[in-house]
């Protein structure tokens, strides 16, 4: 009905922009938006929802629910030329039981007949209808400006200078198992059913001589009301924990590879640009006969993330607490990673001298002549390098010097971005 389409715009006018990452698919269910300079993050329940005729009673209401229960605003959008149906009702009822900010977009509403059929919505009880049009985009900036302005800025940070790491990842790879291990409390229920971890919450630790915030999805959450939803479910958990996190560990069960879901964490970690150290736990149940077990495996999983290889790659068991304290050991290291700042006069030494040793291919016989480089006082490493003609610079030589960088300062683990501007 156009939740995709109203998806797609929220998300890609910022990809346009930021995603500097080449290469990168994106998933089709998260994407990071901002509007006047407040970003957030946009998650599309539908794109979970299987297309058949059945499905709504079911499947949308457990969703809907999923969502509300975990979204700080809900945009309810319906189908002008519909008018209002038994399921718009259905969902109406329960968001007003919510109690959460909801907002209200009728679709399709783009010639004059049809805008005065929106009216008609008002009977679902709530509040402005806002009018518009996915396909074109009409509409949607007074919707952006009701819902960014409804925002409050919570989470203020007051312990900023300590790495806030979160152990992410899909359901049963052993994320409450390692969180125990570390903290050496049982405060994290663990179960082998999936789906039992829920809450945020961060706490403090002073231990193996570092300070460091777990952001830590504890508790136990009714298992009925996730089992078929896991997927979504644990997606929006983990878009929770990623975005208070500075670094991620993201864990993978050995005995079961990369999968689909691995992957769209794996992406929203990127799209957050947040620090990475991949866990591939369960390693006890792997057998290591072969030759060269680890590091094969440790290549399969890079090729997996590529372009954005440059990661640590740890083989854990928490069953037998091997290189648990290395994984939290990475997690601090790529956080200094992170927040590396190189010095201008540094930087344009370097940069000088990669250039000197391959320069920007020249495009209709102009040469790119790069004249400085300094890095951005971004959370994550930004380097803008200003020249007379950044159109034409390519990917390939963007990647080539943020190889470079990454090489001579260490910046493992780290998404990093390297612009070409004009001076
Ligand atoms: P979570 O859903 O990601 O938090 O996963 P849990 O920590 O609840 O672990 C799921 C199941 O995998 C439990 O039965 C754990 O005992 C088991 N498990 C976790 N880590 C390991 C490991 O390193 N080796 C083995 N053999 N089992 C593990």
């Amino acid at each position: 009905m156009g939740k995709s389409t109203l998806f797609n715009r929220l998300t890609q006018t910022r990809e346009a922009i930021v995603h500097e990452t080449a290469g990168v698919t994106r998933d089709r269910h998260y994407g990071k938006s901002d509007w006047n300079g407040k970003e957030f993050s946009v998650i599309d329940t539908g794109g979970y929802v299987n297309n058949s005729d059945d499905i709504f009673e079911n499947e949308i209401k457990k969703q809907v629910h999923l969502a509300i229960e975990e979204a700080d605003v809900i945009l309810f959008m319906v189908d002008t030329m519909l008018g209002v149906t038994a399921g718009d009702e259905t969902i109406a009822e329960m968001l007003r039981k919510s109690g959460k900010p909801v907002f209200l977009a009728a679709n399709k509403s783009d010639n004059p007949e049809l805008h005065i059929e929106t009216s008609a919505f008002y009977a679902l009880g709530m509040g402005e209808v806002y009018s518009l049009c996915a396909n074109t985009g009409s509409g949607t900036g007074e919707l952006l400006d009701a819902i960014t302005a409804s925002f409050t800025d919570e989470g203020v940070d007051d312990e900023e200078n300590i790495p806030k790491i979160a152990v992410v990842g899909r359901p049963n790879v052993g994320k409450s198992s390692l969180i125990n291990a570390l903290t050496g409390t049982e405060r994290n229920i663990v179960t082998p059913i999936a789906g039992t971890t829920r809450d945020t919450v961060n706490t403090r630790y002073n231990k193996f001589g570092h300070d460091f915030i777990l952001v830590d999805t504890a508790g136990l959450r009714k298992k009925s009301k996730v089992t078929e939803n896991i997927e979504f479910y644990s997606t929006l958990r983990s878009v929770r924990a990623i975005e208070q996190a500075d670094v991620c560990i993201l864990m993978l069960d050995a005995t079961q590879g990369v999968e689909s879901q691995d992957m769209n964490v794996f992406r929203i970690i990127l799209e957050n640009n947040k620090g990475l150290v991949v866990c591939v736990n369960k390693w006890d149940l792997v057998d290591k006969s072969e030759d060269n077990a680890t590091k094969k495996y440790e290549e399969y999983v890079k090729k997996q993330l590529e372009p954005f290889d440059d990661v640590p790659v740890i083989f854990t068991s928490t069953v037998t607490k091997q290189r648990i304290l290395k994984a939290m050991e990475e997690a601090i290291h790529v956080y200094e990673n992170r927040t590396r700042k190189i010095s201008t006069a540094k930087l344009n030494q370097c940069i000088q001298q990669y250039v000197e040793e391959y320069r920007p291919p020249a495009v209709k016989g102009k040469f790119v002549k790069i004249k400085y480089a300094t890095q951005l006082p971004t959370y994550y490493p930004t380097f803008a390098l200003f020249c007379n003609l950044p159109q034409y610079i390519r990917d390939p030589y963007k990647r080539y010097i943020e190889n470079r960088l990454r090489k001579d300062f260490d910046f493992c683990g780290v998404p990093m971005k390297v612009f070409f501007r004009k001076k």
